[in-house]
């Protein structure tokens, strides 16, 4: 593990605000003129082509003989290539700063850079973490229960999703079809969903599989995590509210999951771990660790309709509100034997922090769409999603004049 010092700068200009400082040093994939993919990294304003780095000589050619997709990549390889992007990127650093042609080559900017999914899950895994979701969930639709079910604070609860419709930030979505039935019809209908909603997630991808029978122990994970995205986890409330018992989420969710295109390495994450969420009652001894398990990401959801011409944050919530840790998903998943793969995606479960305006979901935020979401620009209102709105999240974490962030995830539905 590299953490970069918090005095340490660049020579690319990298303002205060910027996600992509180099404490951070994420990567992504990246279609170049020509067609071609590149492994990318991000630092200010820019996206950096790294295999013109490696074809000039200034990374490792035996090491990364293969940067046009992150297959062969372990989480130990990418936090070498990291250090490497690290030394080159170093305010004292000349080798790249200095050479005018190789610069211009290798550096594109941000709001030009062609992102792709880094990675096509083999598999796609949706927690259900959030726990002031969960009871948020609970208080609405089961009134005359306790707000979270009694296995909650001991069994991480999740399911397996769809990895066929992971897309990356800017792919549109579809408003997808399904069957729903309102309590006064006798009998369901067929046709495009009424409340299409977003859920404010974080989502790790594995970097080590397992085989059958295998169980990954909890303190191990930390060397199976490659590093962690955005996710917008799309779902159709009242398909899921008809479909959901006995069995689950299907249809609900599985049409879209957006992420963000940059992954960050556990290592840009780890200054920013915070003392751990008391867990009453104890969980299992496989779930339980003594590394701190939660980290201090601010999160903010913003909505744009047709008719407005910039973003409005409709909530600021905290990946610090999680429940269960990414580390107790991956080693409850595992638990039962069940072979990891590399490249699954896991997804968190929705951030919901304790208050109104904390919300991580429009069910919650208007309140089952009793409370609408006023948009001061244009005088219009929202309880679900609208043909021509844009959804976006971004998240970073805040360091002592530097952020470490994860850039966003955008979607607009059409
Ligand atoms: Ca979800």
């Amino acid at each position: 593990m590299f953490i970069a010092p918090s005095s340490a700068r660049s020579w690319v200009e990298v303002r205060p605000e910027s996600h992509f400082s180099i404490q951070n040093i994420p990567f992504g994939l990246m279609t170049v003129p020509g067609g071609n993919v590149t492994l990318a990294t991000a630092i200010g304003d820019f996206a950096v082509n790294l295999t013109v780095l490696r074809d000039s000589g200034l990374l490792s050619e035996i090491k990364y003989p293969d940067l046009d997709h992150f297959a062969d990549f372990t989480l130990e390889s990418l936090q070498g290539l990291r250090y490497e992007i690290f030394e080159l990127l170093e305010a004292g650093n000349g080798a790249l700063r200095d050479n005018d042609l190789l610069r211009k080559l290798a550096l594109v900017p941000l709001d030009e850079a062609s992102l792709l999914l880094p990675i096509r899950p083999g598999a796609f895994i949706d927690f259900y973490s959030g726990i002031h979701h969960a009871s948020n969930v609970g208080k609405m639709f089961r009134p005359d229960m306790d707000a979270l079910l009694s296995n909650y604070r001991h069994v991480p609860v999740g399911y397996n999703g769809r990895a066929s419709s992971v897309v990356v930030s800017g792919t549109p979505i579809h408003r997808p079809k399904g069957q729903t039935k309102s309590p006064n019809d006798p009998t369901p209908t067929f046709g495009p969903t009424k409340e299409l909603d977003f859920e404010l997630e974080m989502g790790f991808f594995v970097s080590e599989p397992t085989g059958m029978g295998e169980s990954l122990p909890i303190d191990q994970v930390p060397h199976s995590i490659l590093g962690y995205v955005l996710v917008n986890d799309w779902s159709a409330r009242d398909v899921q509210r008809w479909e959901y018992q006995p069995l689950g989420p299907f249809l609900a969710k599985s049409f879209a999951t957006s992420i963000s295109p940059w992954i960050v390495l556990p290592d840009a994450l780890e200054p920013f771990r915070l003392n751990a969420l008391e867990q009453d009652p104890q969980p299992l001894p496989y779930l339980q660790t003594k590394r701190p398990l939660r980290f201090d990401i601010k999160l903010e959801v913003q909505l744009k309709t047709r008719a407005m011409s910039k973003h409005q944050t409709i909530s600021v919530s905290n990946a610090k509100y999680l429940y269960w840790s990414f580390d107790q998903q991956l080693a409850h998943q595992s638990s039962n034997g069940t072979p990891l793969g590399w490249g699954d995606l896991y997804a968190s479960g929705t951030i919901s922090g304790p208050v109104e305006g904390s919300f991580g979901s429009m069910l919650e935020i208007t309140w089952k769409g009793s409370n609408p979401i006023e948009l001061t620009e244009t005088n219009e209102s929202r309880t679900f999603l609208q043909e021509g709105d844009s959804l976006m999240l971004t998240g970073f974490c805040q360091g002592d004049g530097y952020r470490v962030g994860f850039g966003s995830v955008e979607g607009t539905v059409n």
